[in-house]
């Protein structure tokens, strides 16, 4: 990638952002705006719609609408697929413009921005357009003197609420097996980090996909995102987030139509390193990168690394030097390792995280506070607490930043243990040369992945999703579609 053409977009003016509703623009109701700020210099990039209840059930509406009409719902598999594709193409021509946008508006590191949002939004769209006409009906087994067919079937009106991190990624992975299925979308982004879905809204317009199909609806949680999670006429709610918005959202479907919640929450992963581990460089390194790759607001980051005590000390020396030397900064220079914190207030809770756990009587290895303020943008030197002791608040609750703890195990009952010590289960990683280990391990861990030798690492076939207080449900795979479609059932007399 060239870093001249994303320099020449950096500085580009952003256009104001509206809602988009039955396949056009249109402002809300009310005119409410917010100003978007970049994290990169603190700046105001645009505004957006700041959408009111009112707007939310007129996004509903046209999505019901099209639903009804049946021009995306009951269309050809073939035709839908053709549309999907157009879509990725679309987001494909469009990579560099879509990532540029999107790290002005949340701050992410352009490398990682360009693979995990266009890049993967992309995938996505394309794994689904191939699903559409893959997947069969069913005739179950009955007796003779009937014929038992099980349809699937789209569930009508999803709405979906996505956090900041990585808008076009997730937005992806909940917009995309919705339309495979035949369903239509209202989609409500984070506050912070709107602007790239409000261009795949168009993009997917300029694909071919009916009006109505897909609406974007900006605005703040507590009052855009509480209207769609109260709203009678949304049928499944697909949420990525905290685990606080998460208990709201499952309050809002009991007290309006109990329509189905799927939660993607979040995660306090372990990362446990055994002295035995085949490579213990390239385990400091990949530890490193695990947490502080887009300054920790990752899900999936291994914010915990649980080390043999053996080798504590002259393994925590390693990934502490390798936090030091990291570049943080510019998000929009391509030699950057870790970008901007997405906002003010969470660079602040970050810092605040730290300072309680030293405190509390961690010890602060490298890292621990604002840099670059000179810029006016938030960034945060990668840190790592040694001596955390697991009652510490630190150990149990999510940091969503560039933050990592570490505790010490002397064997495998202990590692396990300290592994499942938290209410979540997102993510996890083992290091070995044991094979048997590396197996019991995966038993062994309550999280939705589990890692050998690696951390991190994505494809659109494998499920993404949580045990415990991290969520139900999964994004990505075929598994995803279960969310969207209803089983029906037709008992014929035969
Ligand atoms: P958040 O829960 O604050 O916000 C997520 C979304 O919910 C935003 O769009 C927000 O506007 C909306 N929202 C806020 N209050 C609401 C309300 N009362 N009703 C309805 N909607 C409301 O989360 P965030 O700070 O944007 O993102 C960080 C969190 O997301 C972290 O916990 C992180 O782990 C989690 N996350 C999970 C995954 C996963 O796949 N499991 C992926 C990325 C992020």
């Amino acid at each position: 990638m060239d870093q001249a053409a994303i320099d020449r977009l950096r500085t580009t003016p952003v256009a104001e952002g509206h809602l988009w509703i039955d396949g056009k623009t249109c402002p809300g109701a009310d005119g409410g705006r917010m100003d978007v700020i970049s994290p990169i210099d603190g700046t105001v990039l645009t505004t957006i719609a700041d959408a009111s209840a009112q707007d939310v059930d007129r996004a509903v509406a046209a999505a019901r609408s099209a639903f009804d009409t049946k021009s995306w719902s009951r269309a050809a598999p073939a035709e839908r697929k053709k549309v999907m594709h157009r879509i990725a193409d679309l987001i494909e021509a469009h990579a560099l413009e879509l990532a540029v946008l999107g790290v002005r508006d949340n701050g992410t590191e352009i490398s990682m921005a360009l693979k995990a949002e266009p890049g993967s939004a992309a995938a996505t769209f394309r794994y689904y357009a191939e699903a559409i006409d893959k997947v069969y009906g069913e005739i179950a087994p009955t007796p003779d003197n009937v014929l038992g067919l099980i349809h699937r079937e789209p569930v009508g009106v999803v709405g979906a609420i996505v956090p900041w991190n990585f808008p076009l990624m997730i937005g992806a992975w909940k917009i995309a097996p919705a339309l495979a299925a035949g369903n239509s979308v209202v989609l409500k982004p984070a506050e912070t980090a709107s602007l790239s879905l409000l261009r795949l809204a168009e993009l997917c317009h300029e694909a071919g996909l009916p009006d109505g199909v897909l609406n974007v609806v900006t605005g703040r949680g507590a009052v855009a995102g509480e209207a769609l999670g109260l709203s009678m006429d949304v049928d499944v709610l697909a949420f990525t987030g905290s685990g606080g918005v998460g208990r709201k959202l499952l309050e809002y479907s009991a007290r309006s139509n109990l329509k189905r919640v799927y939660l993607e929450l979040g995660g306090k992963s372990p990362n446990l390193v055994f002295a035995d581990a085949p490579d213990l460089d390239a385990a400091a390194k990949t530890a490193a990168f695990g947490i502080f790759r887009n300054s920790g607001q990752v899900c999936v980051a291994g914010s915990r690394l649980l080390v043999e005590q053996s080798i504590h000390e002259a393994f925590v020396e390693k990934v502490a030097a390798i936090a030091a030397k990291m570049k943080v900064g510019d998000p929009l220079d391509l030699t950057t390792q870790a970008g901007a914190i997405n906002s003010l207030g969470q660079l602040e809770k970050n810092l605040s995280f730290v300072a309680q756990a030293q405190a509390e009587g961690a010890i602060l290895a490298t890292g621990g506070e604002r840099i670059l303020r000179d810029t006016g943008g938030f960034y945060m030197a990668p840190t790592v607490l040694d001596a955390v002791a697991p009652e510490m608040e630190v150990a149990r609750e999510e940091v969503f930043g560039p933050v990592l703890t570490v505790q010490t195990f002397e064997d495998e009952a202990e590692a396990i243990q300290l592994a499942n010590a938290t209410a979540y289960g997102l993510a996890s990683a083992v290091w070995t040369a044991d094979l048997s280990r590396a197996h019991r391990m995966v038993r062994a861990i309550k999280a939705g992945v589990v890692h050998v030798n690696t951390y991190g690492g994505a494809d659109a076939t494998v499920p993404l999703g949580g045990v415990k207080q991290s969520g139900n449900g999964h994004d990505k795979s075929l598994h995803a579609l279960d969310k969207f479609t209803d089983l029906k059932t037709a008992w014929i007399a035969l």
